[in-house]
């Protein structure tokens, strides 16, 4: 029998990558999602589908009666920095409370491993290399509800014997490509806010321009440096992750490329890919952004093995501009 896993959040970006990677490496998937920002067709087609809200503990009840888990990823959480400085309650309710709730479910239905999708924006700003043990310091709220889940998911560990793996991505891009090379799962947010299909969007002239958010950072060009690190490698790294449970009952890695691009660079770089000059306007600084963060993932390279495939961000644009290309309107062509 092969591992069942439950994968929160498997509609959305991140989770439907990993869920469609859990799969191709023989488990068994049920999907938990609200579709409040995920899409009913990212989820593969092999995987099970439960539509519903982590705050609805009823649901989650039933949930795991019926699914008898071996592990939970879990994704599902809103994810935005800017818009978690407008919206406090809606951050702190639905990633730390509803995480909590999946919490005290896994453990009411004796389900004890987790793979947490956790954030490089639980750090404040530094210019060298950020290793898991930094100081823990958020300019967002999006960065502190997630820190605090990774707090309580700590104390689930230490009293109820949970077994998990924290895994903070830095700014996770890129799209999954099939074995012919076709974009088949990307970003696709709704409305957009991330710079790579910002700028995407514009090559597709679907946008006049992309916006620099804030030029006076303390940095060489005056603009956010971050480590843009590909959703396959990410993907992959929840499989390791979950392998390593047998053995680690505690884990907390970062996931990066240990490279800063600065917003300029990426704009520039997406300029090559497309072949379109990509006009970029000087904006304000969008609250909740701090000016840098870039990875060390020594820690989960020496301990597990992980590395990055897809390591340069030119080829992380490429992938993503192939999505992008192929699916101009993301998943709303698929009719779902
Ligand atoms: N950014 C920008 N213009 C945009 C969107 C984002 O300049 O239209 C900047 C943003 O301030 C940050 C970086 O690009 O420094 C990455 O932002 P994104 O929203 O893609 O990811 P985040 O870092 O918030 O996860």
């Amino acid at each position: 029998m092969s591992m069942h896993v439950l994968v929160t959040g498997g509609a959305g970006y991140i989770g439907s990558t990993a869920a469609a990677a859990l799969i191709h490496n023989g488990y068994r998937v049920t999907v938990f999602d609200n579709l409040s920002r995920g899409h009913r067709a990212a989820v593969p087609l092999e995987a099970d589908f439960v539509q519903g809200d982590l705050g609805d503990r009823a649901a989650l009840d039933t949930l795991f009666q019926m699914g008898k888990f071996d592990a939970v990823m879990h994704f599902a959480a809103l994810a935005e920095a800017g818009e978690s400085m407008q919206k406090i309650g809606l951050y702190f309710r639905n990633n730390v409370t509803g995480s909590q709730i999946l919490l005290d479910t896994m453990i009411a239905h004796d389900v004890k491993r987790l793979i947490f999708s956790s954030t490089a924006a639980v750090y404040g700003s530094k210019d060298s290399l950020i290793h898991e043990d930094d100081p823990h310091e958020p300019a967002s709220v999006y960065g502190e509800s997630k820190l605090m889940t990774e707090r309580m998911v700590r104390w689930y560990h230490q009293r109820e014997g949970l077994r998990y793996c924290i895994l903070r991505y830095f700014n996770a891009c890129g799209a999954m490509l099939d074995e012919h090379g076709r974009a088949v799962r990307g970003e696709a947010h709704q409305p957009e806010t991330h710079l790579i299909p910002l700028t995407l969007q514009v090559a597709l002239g679907q946008r006049p321009h992309v916006s620099i958010f804030g030029t006076d950072y303390p940095t060489p060009d005056g603009t956010c440096i971050r480590d843009y690190v590909h959703v396959e490698d990410l993907a992959r790294a929840h499989i390791l992750a979950l392998e390593a449970l047998d053995e680690r009952a505690a884990m907390t890695y970062n996931l990066g490329n240990g490279q800063g691009y600065s917003v300029r660079e990426v704009i520039q770089v997406a300029r090559e890919v497309t072949g379109h000059p990509i006009p970029a306007v000087e904006a304000p600084r969008r609250p909740g952004d701090g000016p840098i963060l870039v990875a060390s993932a020594e820690r989960i390279s020496r301990e597990l093995g992980w590395q990055p495939r897809y390591p340069k961000l030119h080829d992380i644009i490429a992938s993503a501009w192939a999505w992008h290309r192929a699916h101009p309107q993301g998943y709303a062509e698929q009719g779902i």
